[in-house]
Order: structure tokens, then sequence, then C-alpha cells
């Protein structure tokens, strides 16, 4: 027997439909790439994201065609977003931070055929565009006088939608259909691309602003410091829509000041962004004795919270950090790290040791930890297994069946369930905790040390910027730690002194080998540490103990 409900697909253009029925004058401010902060409604963006459509479609783009866009957060990318999502276009975000000639490679495997960019990315356009065998519209997100002179055909945006009607036809098609491709930043490999459907961002968005996940309503200011084109912004560009938040787009600029000043002026109470953001920011506080005096709640993910943030974000200023962990494939969020009423009782040390931990599922993820031959391991909050998860807004296969683990083409582990290369503990209240990624955990004789632990460990020492551990051959133990800081300017920590720091913190085991001091520790593309740059520095270094013994 089937249920008598209304047939209502979950189609994302009726997010901005209900922003505009309710919030038509919420206000989407964003600091523009041309300079100024600028002020614009969801009602307004409703308007223009038609036109965005009605553009698209008077070239020729239609349903299941790629969109790229390589551009920062702000108003336009939002329209041009629902624009082509709502007509059944792929919105295909591309992440500027790669190196170009990998960008072009992402736009040529997705077929993208046309390209928003913003007018800082020009460099970047102009130099794929010979390679690119897709692309036939180039479109920079600004208005005609501040179209650089270029020797690629670049169309305004505002003229590209200027004259359109806004009475371009949006949804009516299976919720199932793509909406979004977001290519995974391939660490390992070519990247791949996770394609997601109308109906897994309606899912994802709803869970990820369950009141202990983001938990925003339309009385929030929220501020995505994430990228759009880092995992659609962690469901933010969704999520501040269909709740009416206020929505502010910081575009470019996403130093301390620049940050700082935005959260202010604009009174924002949510955001979220990677740990090298807030580190940023909380270093601007404190050399110029600042405080935010509106911002509530900010997500940290992407990595891991270093425990230094939490405790300055904490306790130096009373905001509350929301630990969170995802992945692209995801899209992104798997968990978010609010406490709950068992943990009321405990002491604050502990939990916040408990919020450094990843945090636990909301509804419509599921997870388990499993050994390699995929037995199920308890959660005790003590053994460690490989995290695979399982959902309605987490991939079962990449475009073009990239990275297949069987003959229907799918990404999927025999059980069903998707591999996430994390190594993982899960305590008895269900909460998960990061151990390492499966290729950067340290293979100690037969047994597993966490770089990640060591390295939220090192950065709350004196003088330390950043820090990363990797495993260095070993002729004893296969593998043995070696802690790599990057040291705050002016500083220099000496290796007694970062050793003393950790003793006592970790097991004697884990104790780094050796430490070195770096100018810089390489990041990759979405702010975090590349322990595949650093792997190659180090391959011929040696612990002292081992050149002594050769
Ligand atoms: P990529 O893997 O291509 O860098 P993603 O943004 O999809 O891009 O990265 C997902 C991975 O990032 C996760 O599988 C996990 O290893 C890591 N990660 C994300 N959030 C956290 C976190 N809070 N703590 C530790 N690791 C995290």
């Amino acid at each position: 027997m089937l249920g008598l409900m209304q047939d209502w697909p979950l189609t994302v253009d009726r997010i901005l439909d209900h922003a505009k029925a309710n919030f038509p004058n919420r206000e989407v401010v964003t600091r523009s790439i041309e300079g100024p902060i600028t002020r614009n409604t969801y009602g307004n963006i409703w308007t223009r994201a038609k036109k965005v459509t009605g553009a698209l479609r008077a070239r020729g783009i239609q349903m299941g065609d790629r969109v790229g866009t390589l551009a920062w957060n702000t108003d336009r990318h939002l329209e041009a977003w629902y624009g082509a999502m709502g007509m059944g276009a792929v919105l295909h975000t591309l992440n500027p931070r790669l190196f170009p000639e990998q960008i072009a490679w992402i736009i040529n495997h997705a077929e993208d055929k046309v390209l928003f960019f913003d007018t800082t990315f020009t460099p970047i356009v102009e130099k794929i565009a010979p390679l690119l065998t897709s692309v036939k519209l180039y479109v920079a997100f600004t208005d005609r006088a501040h179209v650089p002179e270029s020797s690629v055909p670049i169309e305004a945006y505002e003229d590209f939608i200027h004259g359109q009607s806004t009475d371009a036809a949006w949804g009516g098609f299976d919720e199932n259909t793509a909406a979004g491709l977001c290519y995974t930043s391939g660490t390992t490999g070519d990247p791949k691309g996770v394609l997601y459907s109308h109906r897994s961002n309606v899912l994802h968005a709803m869970a990820a602003n369950q009141t202990d996940v983001f938990g925003c309503g339309a009385s929030d200011v929220v501020m995505p410091i994430v990228p759009m084109f880092h995992a659609n912004a962690w469901a933010i560009s969704f999520v501040g829509p269909m709740c009416g938040a206020k929505v502010v787009m910081p575009g470019g600029k996403l130093d301390g000041p620049s940050v700082f000043e935005l959260l202010e002026t604009e009174g924002v109470t949510f955001t979220a962004a990677v740990p090298t953001v807030w580190l940023g920011l909380l270093a601007f506080l404190r050399e110029n004795k600042l405080k935010p005096t509106t911002l509530k709640r900010v997500v940290i993910g992407g990595s891991a919270v270093p425990e230094a943030v939490l405790r300055a974000f904490e306790e130096d200023y009373g905001i509350e950090v929301l630990h969170g962990w995802g992945m692209t494939e995801m899209s992104p969020m798997g968990t978010v790290g609010k406490l709950l009423p068992e943990h009321a009782a405990q002491d604050r040390e502990s939990q916040l040791k408990t919020k450094l931990k990843q945090g636990r599922p909301p509804f419509t993820v599921e997870m388990k930890i499993v050994d390699d031959e995929g037995v199920e391991k308890p959660h005790d909050g003590k053994a460690f297994g490989r995290l695979l998860v399982r959902g309605p807004s987490i991939a079962k296969a990449y475009f073009k069946n990239a990275g297949a683990k069987n003959d229907k083409g799918e990404a999927l582990e025999k059980c069903g369930f998707f591999d996430t290369g994390d190594v993982a503990t899960i305590d008895p209240l269900g909460i998960m905790q990061i151990t390492d990624r499966a290729k950067d955990v340290i293979k100690s004789g037969g047994e597993w040390i966490s770089s990640i632990d060591i390295e939220n460990l090192a950065v709350g020492a004196d003088g330390v910027a950043n820090a990363a551990v990797i495993g260095i051959l070993h002729p004893k133990w296969d593998e043995r730690p070696l802690l790599i800081i990057e040291p705050k300017p002016g500083a220099q920590p000496t290796r007694d002194q970062l050793l003393k720091f950790l003793e006592g913190k970790i097991a004697k085991w884990w104790m780094p080998d050796d430490v070195v001091l770096v100018e810089k520790i390489p990041l990759g593309a979405t702010g975090k540490i590349n322990k595949l740059a650093l792997r190659e520095t180090f391959k011929n270094y040696k612990f002292p103990t081992t050149q002594a013994a050769e």
C-alpha cells in the first residue's frame, strides 16, 4: 500500500523559492571581488538566478550539461549556483588552489561547457583556455567595466544575464537528477568527481542543520568562510536560504583582519572554516587584543581541531566550537562533536577531550569500523579500524566510474559501505575519533601511531605555528615518527623543549624520534598539511640513532 501524500520532489530550486517566499528581504552581504561590501537579498538573488537560467538556456545549455565555476564565495556565485542547478544543469565547482594543469584536466574530464570565474582568476583562465576541449563560454563574475583585457573571449556576467526574463522554469524533474559536481583533491592518483543529486543535497542540508549539528535559524547571521568549491561550503549555501539566515560572503579575503572586520560589522553569529583560517584569525586577535562580540558558534573541520584553537575559542572568547568531520564524498558532513547529556556531569578537561574527537553522526549517516578483513571492531573508544559509512548523501560511485571497486562501477565495499580512507575509534556513546588517514598512520613494530594526535598536541607548544608528523623508515621498528615544526615568526623552539612538552601527554613509544624545524609546512589545495610533499622532502632523512647504528 502506498502512502497518500503529495509528490514533491526534493530539488534544490525549492530552497531558493522558499527563501524568496518567506525571507525575500533577508540580506546576503558580500565582500565583492571588486572591493566594496555589497548588499543583496534572497528575493533579488532569486530574480537574478532565474536570469542566469534564461541566459544559459539561450546559449544552448541543457539539463545534464556541466557548468564550471572558478570562484570565491559571493552573491553572484550563489546566483549562478541556483540558476544552473534549478534548470537541471550540473554546477561544477573548481578549486582555484590546484595547479592550472590539474584544473584543466578536471574541466576536460567533466566536459564543462561554460566557465564562470572571478576576475582574480583571469591569469589561470588564460593559462588553461588553450588546453580546454569543451568550454564554449567564459563568463567573468563582474560588470563590463571590470572585465580585464584578455586573449580569451570573456563576457561580463552582468551583460550575460541582462535583459533575461525571470520566468525561466525550474525543477519539474526527478529528485535523483544530478545537481552538483565536485572533484576530490586527488592526493593519490587522478582527482575523482563526486556527483551530488538534488535529493542528496536537500537531505544533506536538512541533516546538517539539525539542532545538534549547525542548528541555524532565521535569527542567525551565517558566514561560510569555507569556500563553495570545498564540498558545497559544507552545505551553508543551502542551509542559509532554507532557514532564512542572513548570509555574509567573504569573497577572496580570508586573512585574520578581513575575517574579523566582517564578523564585527555584519554581526556574524555562526561561521565555518578549516583550522588554518582560525589560526590566522586567533593570531590577529591576540596581537591586537581584540575579541569577537557577536560570534556564538564556529564549525571547524576539514582537518582535526588543534587543542590550542579549541581552548582559545571556548575559554578566551566564550564561543562554542563544533568539531566537524566529513569528506567531499559525504556531501560533506559525517559527524559533529556536540556534547551529550552523559557529558554534562564531567569536568571541563574531560569535556574538552571529547570535543577534540570528531563527534557523532547526524541522522542520515551510518558508520562502522572494521579490520582489514572487514570484520567489525568494538565501539569501546580504543579499537582502531577502517571507517566505513553509508547514507543517502554519501557517494556510491564516482563520475564516469573512476575508482570502481565492482563491475557495477560502484566505489563501495562488499558490504555496501563506502571506505572513507580514515582510521578511527568509536566510543560507547557513538563518538568517533579519527586517529589517522589510512595512508598517514605510522606503523611502528606492528602497532599504529596516530600522526594527528601528536600534531594536535605539538601546535600547543610555545613558539609553534604549525606541526606535522610523518613516518620515517626505521631498521628495527619499520617506521618511527618524525616531528616537523614550523616556528612562529622570531621563535626558535628547541628539540628538547618540544619533546619535553610532549612527555607524559602521549605514550612513550609514540614519542617522535627526532624534531626538525622548517620555514613553512606545505599545505594542499584545501588548506590541509600536504604530507605527500613532506614525505618527498624527507625521503632521504635518517634518524640520528639510525645513522649511528649504520
Ligand atoms: P581530500 O580528501 O580530497 O583532501 P576532503 O575535503 O574530502 O578532501 O577531505 C576529507 C578528509 O579530510 C577526511 O577523510 C579526513 O581524513 C580529513 N578530515 C576532515 N575533517 C577532519 C577532522 N575534523 N579531523 C580529522 N580529519 C579530518
